[in-house]
């Protein structure tokens, strides 16, 4: 009989991606006792009552069924009235949304729907871990840019003029940025439009975190920048900003043709998202926002809690101003990012990412979630300084 190889039958490009570093470090920690975890990317509150209610009442009515692959138009429809008055743009809930499952599958999808064979996008690091692994396996190339600390990790158009080339063809950006905490003011995004105008790329902007934006800014959705709205595909979602992981509802806006075509792939791969978390979205975009705005306030916290305390330390870090990670620097341990996330699990039971899970220019820092209660941040940074004390 002929013995089968598995391996040898698995397509290069699935094998040319690695797994993602962020879930190493979750499956050691959750076989030790006694862990503070700073390591998920995920709000510590349960999603609000009435919005999980919304989805128990439909439960109750009946509703079990598919819907739209589009998603219901009631949602389409909420969140068009939601970017209308937040971001002052205005989507078609008929052809320019896509209800999807997670910001996950958005991005799949968009990568999908946009990418020819060999075509360049530009990823600028650090990122979320997800940005390279759908460009490679929709078939492009990930070009990495390093974004600089002292830059406070913004994108500068003379930062990705570098690794330019006849074939660039996109460009992912997410601000609120996983995993530094760094935002885009207005002028670094016009910016980044005139550079994407001159070279005529499609923006990917992932703003799962835009609603997550503290010292009393507003949140900057790309596709409202001028001259951007057509050639951007925004993408947003529900799991971050209303405590909504476990539901896995996101959304994609553009032009009708590019949402089409995502369109296309989610209706054969997924064919649509599950119809009682739409209806929990529709709830959350209709009454969640005292909720959210809750959350936030105590992320904003524990935001400047965690920042005074990596200072205190002498593992520095600049302000998060988004998001809920802060991106202290290590270098000062003599670690790299790697040894030093292990070392610190297993001395101080405290679980943190190493830096360079989201890019070689993360290296030397580590990331951190504040998405975690106050006395576990205090109880994390004492253990922080009790190991560098004992480096
Ligand atoms: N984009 C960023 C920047 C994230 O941090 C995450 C999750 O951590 C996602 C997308 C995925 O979000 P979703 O739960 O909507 O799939």
């Amino acid at each position: 009989m002929t013995k089968f190889n598995a391996q040898e039958r698995l397509s290069p490009a699935v094998q040319s991606i690695a797994p993602s570093g962020i879930r190493k470090f979750f499956d050691i920690a959750a076989k030790m006792q006694d862990v503070i975890s700073l390591g998920v990317g995920e709000p510590d509150f349960v999603t609000p009552w009435s919005i999980r209610e919304s989805c128990v009442y439909g439960l109750e009515r009946g509703y079990t069924s598919y819907t739209a692959n589009r998603g219901t138009l009631e949602l389409r429809q909420e969140i068009s009235n939601f970017f209308s008055r937040r971001h002052g743009v205005e989507y078609n809930p008929e052809t320019e949304i896509l209800v999807t499952v997670g910001v996950s599958e958005a991005m799949d999808l968009a990568m999908r729907a946009i990418t020819s064979p060999g075509d360049e996008v530009l990823i600028p690091e650090p990122c979320y871990v997800s940005y390279k692994a759908c460009t490679t396996l929709a078939g492009g190339i990930p070009i990495a840019v390093p974004t600089k600390l002292e830059n406070e990790f913004r994108i500068r158009p003379e930062d990705l003029e570098k690794y330019l080339t006849p074939k660039t063809r996109s460009i992912i950006i997410g601000y609120p940025n996983n995993p530094t905490g760094a935002i885009m003011e207005r002028e670094d995004l016009e910016a980044i439009a005139k550079f994407a105008e001159d070279h005529d790329l499609v923006v990917i902007s992932d703003e799962i975190y835009g609603e997550l934006t503290y010292g009393g800014r507003d949140p900057i959705c790309f596709s409202s920048i001028e001259g951007m709205r057509d050639r951007t595909i925004v993408l947003n979602g529900f799991s971050k900003a209303y405590a909504m992981t476990g539901w896995r509802i996101g959304y994609a806006l553009g032009v009708p043709e590019i949402i089409a075509a995502m369109t296309k792939i989610h209706q054969y791969t997924m064919l649509c998202a599950p119809i009682t978390a739409q209806m929990a979205a529709v709830e959350a975009l209709r009454h969640g926002e005292k909720y959210m705005k809750k959350m936030v306030a105590e992320y904003d916290r524990r935001r400047k809690l965690i920042h005074e305390g990596f200072s205190k330390i002498g593992f520095p870090a600049f302000e998060p101003k988004g998001a809920f990670y802060i991106f202290p620097d290590i270098t000062s341990s003599g670690l790299s990012s790697d040894e030093f996330a292990e070392k610190l699990l297993e001395r101080e039971h405290v679980a943190v990412v190493p830096g360079s899970a989201f890019g070689n220019c993360g290296e030397g820092h580590i990331r951190c979630s504040y998405a975690t209660s106050i006395d576990k941040i205090s109880e994390a940074l004492n253990r922080i300084e009790h190991f560098k004390k004992n480096l």
